[in-house]
């Protein structure tokens, strides 16, 4: 099926205010697919004019028909847009595949995801609300939950739909109006996700989707004087700059950023079942997750079988096109290949190489594919150990005791995520209080999944929780009243 026939829209436009227009300068971005790095499309260039008119019409919605909705009419709208996305759920898959060069069984996952998001802010609309507080005598004192108003959404290519889903779904159902820059490479599915939006009823102007690139489009949304709450999900980079920008207009902002994130395997760990999820963990998406579990802490005593294991599943895996579902897919782009293969490079040239896999013999020679490498016996002071790859490389560093791993785990800039195998309840309790990250897995890992479960960072892994409840508070803002009724 070709990709027109999938997205079923003009993804060379953008969508203002309930309507596909073209940008405003007219211009397109190609759309490569990673498996070949063939041409399969086109989307819209939009402007810093465009987003003018995004902002302005997300205003105009939310002082209209959707300012005034009960939240438990926004909850059916949004329940209607996940069953929607759930009817289309095989075309999204297949379009975030070839957009992105994800495996066609983890854009299911994603599809699925997104639904999902949909359906749980979708309940929890109308179960948002202030609370009453005690005060002095002849006073009533209660607190509004409100929306903030115009809500900016800058979204990465790693996993377009689910971030997507848990973004604009929470920013939804708390009820503000939302402009959303998808990534440049990366933007059919949220293009498609705002053709199915309209058609379950929600409203012109509540959800509109610029896309383009970073320097244009995603800079004037950040420093925009219209929004009122800017969250962004990418890297640290940009984060940065995006929060620099926000300042400017003190508009609060979320950050969702990088990651170097690790487990902890101890010398009493249940091997057997903690093996295909330690690597499972940090190749998904070929490596370019940011809570990917890129770093393996392992004690003394079982470092030689767990490094012996883990070098037999790396030999084992192949990198092939996203479509056939092979272990891994390609990466998003030349550039990020680029990136990753420098990184092996140097670790190839520095450390101790334990293993890699293979890439499939038929791939296209335009294909973005990358070997997935392990490397053993890494100090914890190397790039490759500190610096966030995004790719399908992982890293082994032996521990002596448990004072060590925590020094190690906590030892990078970041502190997105942390997996703890051991079967000592104590040593579990202690760490998961310890370690500086903000969501800790004890004998499992699996941070994507769970829609219901916070998810953000430490230090250079950003500010502010996304997914599930907790959400909801961060797309809100509290008004105290106090009433004096003597
Ligand atoms: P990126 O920061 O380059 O791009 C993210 C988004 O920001 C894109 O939409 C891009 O167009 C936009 N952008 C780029 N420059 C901009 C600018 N100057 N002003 C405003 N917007 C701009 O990140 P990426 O390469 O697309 O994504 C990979 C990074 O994202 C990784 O570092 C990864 O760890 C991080 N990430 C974090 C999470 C999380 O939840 N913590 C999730 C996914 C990705």
């Amino acid at each position: 099926m070709s990709l027109d026939d999938l997205t079923q829209i003009d993804s060379t436009r953008i969508f203002v205010n309930g309507a596909w227009v073209r940008p405003s300068g007219g211009g397109t971005i190609p759309v490569t697919d990673p498996s070949d790095g063939l041409v399969i499309g086109q989307i819209g260039r939009g402007t810093p004019a465009d987003v003018d008119a995004a902002v302005a019409a997300a205003r105009d919605a939310r002082d209209g028909e959707w300012g005034r909705m009960t939240a438990t009419a926004r909850g059916r709208i949004l329940m209607r847009m996940s069953a929607l996305v759930l009817s289309r759920a095989e075309d999204l898959a297949m379009i975030e595949t070839r957009d992105v060069g994800k495996p066609l069984n983890q854009s299911r996952v994603d599809s699925t995801a997104l639904a999902r998001y949909l359906e749980f802010y979708a309940g929890a609309a109308d179960k948002l609300h202030g609370t009453t507080i005690p005060y002095q005598d002849g006073f009533t004192v209660y607190t509004l939950r409100e929306p903030h108003g115009v809500c900016g959404i800058i979204i990465p290519w790693n996993y377009p739909m689910q971030i997507l889903g848990r973004a604009v779904g929470a920013a939804l159902a708390a009820g503000n109006t939302v402009v959303l820059k998808p990534a440049e490479d990366a933007s059919l599915s949220a293009l498609v996700f705002a053709d199915l939006a309209a058609q379950a009823g929600l409203p012109a102007g509540v959800l509109n989707v610029v896309t383009g690139l970073g320097a244009d489009v995603g800079a004037a949304l950040a420093g925009h004087p219209g929004i009122h709450h800017l969250s962004f999900t990418g890297s640290v980079a940009t984060g940065t700059r995006i929060q620099e920008a926000a300042a400017r207009n003190v508009v609060p902002v979320t950050l969702e950023l990088g990651g170097k994130s690790p487990h902890l395997v101890f010398d009493d760990a249940d091997l057997e079942a903690a093996l295909p999820v330690l690597v499972a963990t940090c190749l998904q998406n070929a490596g370019q997750t940011c809570s990917a579990a890129s770093r393996v802490l392992v004690q003394r005593g079982v470092y030689d079988e767990v490094r012996r294991r883990m070098a037999g599943i790396y030999q084992g895996l192949v990198a092939g096109p996203a479509v056939a579902s092979h272990d891994l897919g390609p990466v998003v782009s030349a550039r990020q290949r680029q990136l990753v293969q420098d990184f092996i490079d140097l670790g190839k040239r520095e450390l101790t190489l334990a293993a890699e896999g293979r890439i499939h013999p038929e791939v296209a020679s335009g294909g973005h594919f990358v070997r997935p490498t392990l490397f053993a016996e890494v100090p914890p002071d190397h790039s490759l150990a500190q610096q966030e790859i995004f790719g399908p490389v992982q890293v082994l560093i032996p521990f002596e005791d448990e004072a060590h791993a925590l020094a190690l785990a906590n030892g990078t800039d970041f502190g997105l995520v942390a997996g703890i195998w051991t079967r000592d309840g104590a040593r579990q309790l202690r760490l998961a209080r310890k370690l500086e990250c903000g969501q800790v897995f004890i004998n499992n890992y699996g941070a994507g999944g769970g829609v219901e479960l916070p998810f953000g960072g430490v230090g250079r892994s950003g500010h502010g929780r996304e997914k599930g409840f907790e959400a909801l508070n961060g797309f809100t803002r509290i008004k105290t009243v106090t009433v004096h009724h003597g």
